[in-house]
């Protein structure tokens, strides 16, 4: 067999049909037409509802009357009347957008009706459209989920749009936007390529070995192509969760013995009271959680209960508690007295990273091995002001602040940001990150598909290392969303907003 006729095998091989077929096709007359508000809720200057599916313009022709259907083209603008498609009553003046299936968001006939952002005038229009037959209202995400069955993208890509609406800092939109503009389904369809060709050499090796047109290193072939994708997909999953961590928010628990200003912290933080200050050790018992957006990064910040010994049965149950917030966290703040220090020799053996993991793991915490600390030495406003300036010099990866006097936290807030910048990754940058706990389980079960496929080759089962190829692409075929089940595609796009 030739490398020819190899590349014709290939070709068949990588366009066998998904195990599910397409449940939605715009030739499809089944298919119903779905509407919904696609702009926010509550009143607004403008709200766009949107129409998608084979009764488009049947929709169009009835409710704008002033001049024929034939004269919208796709793409363009039109400000007209729309109207009741029964009573005739008109609705509002607003802009029409027609775009022609498949040149629109879902691949379908798709209109846009841009009405003024009232209430009544949404729900005339909306009431309007279910009068026609076989038009419904959409479900949670049901126009993105008819662009992905209609091929416009691919389940990463759908994901991405999700992301995007989602996102609430700027880091999140900028892997957000480039997630649905294709950067994950880039590198997950060259490895799939890779491997789809892999499989073809080994499936020619199996049939036709034995014949001498056959390439001789054909097997050499197939070790090198498995491992520059098993070499990148093992570095896209090493990723620390850098992708996770940024769609996710990082999270941040401060620590600390009872009244050394951890709540005063969290306020400052977050600018507002969100935690009770008191003078009284032990008053925060619950954890008081807060999201903040730090120079464009999500953060979810903790304070928690002050560790120390007690009797006092719900304060204890406030210390359990706040171990295990803290074990979970991705980066603990460590609050330290400042005028304590000089006194007690012993929290001058906090100030590193060692020295404060060792504190921590004294109150009994469990923390995970490359769990980072930032050490912060508080109310620096009571030390002579030479103190605190010898003792910054002395510990300068510790930051030393006062909650009060608002001294030093310029320059904390900076070491802070630089920490959940490292945490999260520059999201513009470099390869994609993976961002979803789905596609790391599906690309790690690839990982372990490829693993296996070396542990055959040691034993030259050539057969059933391409059993393994195969089955490594369709766990890549799970990311992506060429091999798809309904459940699946439920779970998904259950969590998008209705109207998208
Ligand atoms: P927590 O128990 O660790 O959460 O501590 P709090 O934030 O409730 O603060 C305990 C006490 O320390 C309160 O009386 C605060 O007003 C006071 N405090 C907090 N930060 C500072 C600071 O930077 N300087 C001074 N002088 N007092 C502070």
């Amino acid at each position: 067999m030739s490398l020819m006729s190899v590349r014709r095998f290939l070709t068949a091989f990588s366009t066998t049909k998904p195990l599910f077929s397409c449940l939605y096709t715009t030739q499809n007359s089944t298919v119903e037409t779905i509407f919904a508000l696609s702009s926010g809720k509550g009143r607004a200057g403008v709200s766009v509802i949107r129409v998608s599916g084979p009764q488009v313009c049947t929709v169009l022709s009835q409710m704008i009357t002033k001049k024929p259907i034939s004269t919208i083209r796709p793409r363009t603008a039109y400000l007209r009347m729309i109207s009741h498609p029964v009573s005739h009553e008109p609705l509002d003046n607003g802009v029409v957008m027609y775009f022609k299936g498949p040149h629109s968001f879902t691949g379908e006939d798709v209109a846009e009706f841009h009405v003024h952002g009232g209430t009544a005038v949404i729900r005339g229009v909306l009431s309007a459209l279910s009068t026609f037959p076989r038009v419904r209202p959409a479900e949670a995400g049901e126009f993105t989920k008819r662009a992905f069955l209609n091929g416009k993208m691919d389940l990463t890509e759908a994901e991405g749009v999700a992301d995007l609406i989602q996102a609430e800092t700027e880091a999140q939109r900028k892997q957000a936007l480039r997630q649905m503009n294709g950067a994950l389904l880039t590198s997950y369809a060259n490895w799939r390529e890779r491997l789809l060709q892999a499989v073809a050499f080994l499936e020619a090796h199996i049939d036709f070995g034995e014949e001498e047109e056959l390439e001789p290193d054909i097997i050499e072939k197939v070790k090198g192509m498995v491992s520059v994708v098993e070499h990148e997909l093992l570095s896209h999953l090493n990723d620390h969760r850098k992708g996770e961590r940024l769609r996710n928010g990082v999270s941040i628990t401060i620590v600390g013995k009872p009244n050394v200003g951890k709540s005063s912290l969290l306020n400052f933080l977050c600018q507002r009271p969100a935690a009770i200050v008191s003078p009284l050790p032990g008053t925060t018992r619950d954890i008081i959680e807060t999201a903040l957006d730090l120079a464009g990064y999500p953060v979810l910040l903790s304070d928690t209960a002050g560790l120390r010994e007690t009797a006092d049965i719900v304060e204890s149950e406030g210390v359990r508690r706040a171990l295990r917030r803290a074990e979970e966290a991705d980066l603990l703040i460590l609050v330290i007295q400042a005028d304590e220090i000089p006194l007690d020799g012993k929290l001058s053996g906090l100030m590193d990273d060692a020295g404060s993991k060792a504190a921590l793991i004294s109150f009994g915490l469990n923390a995970p091995q490359n769990q980072k600390v930032m050490v912060i030495v508080n109310k620096c406003d009571l030390l002579p002001e030479e103190t605190a300036y010898s003792l910054a010099q002395s510990f300068p990866s510790a930051s030393f602040i006062s909650c009060t006097s608002a001294m030093g936290i310029d320059g904390f807030l900076e070491k802070l940001s630089n920490v959940v910048a490292e945490l999260c990754g520059n999201p513009s940058v470099g390869e994609a990150s993976l961002t979803q706990q789905r596609h790391r389980v599906n690309l790690e079960q690839c990982a372990q598909r490829l693993r296996r496929f070396w542990e055959l080759m040691a034993i030259d089962d050539v057969t059933l290392c391409a059993h393994e190829l195969q089955q490594a692409l369709i766990c890549i075929g799970k990311v992506t969303g060429k091999i798809r089940s309904e459940e699946i595609l439920d779970v998904i796009f259950r969590d998008f907003c209705i109207g998208k």
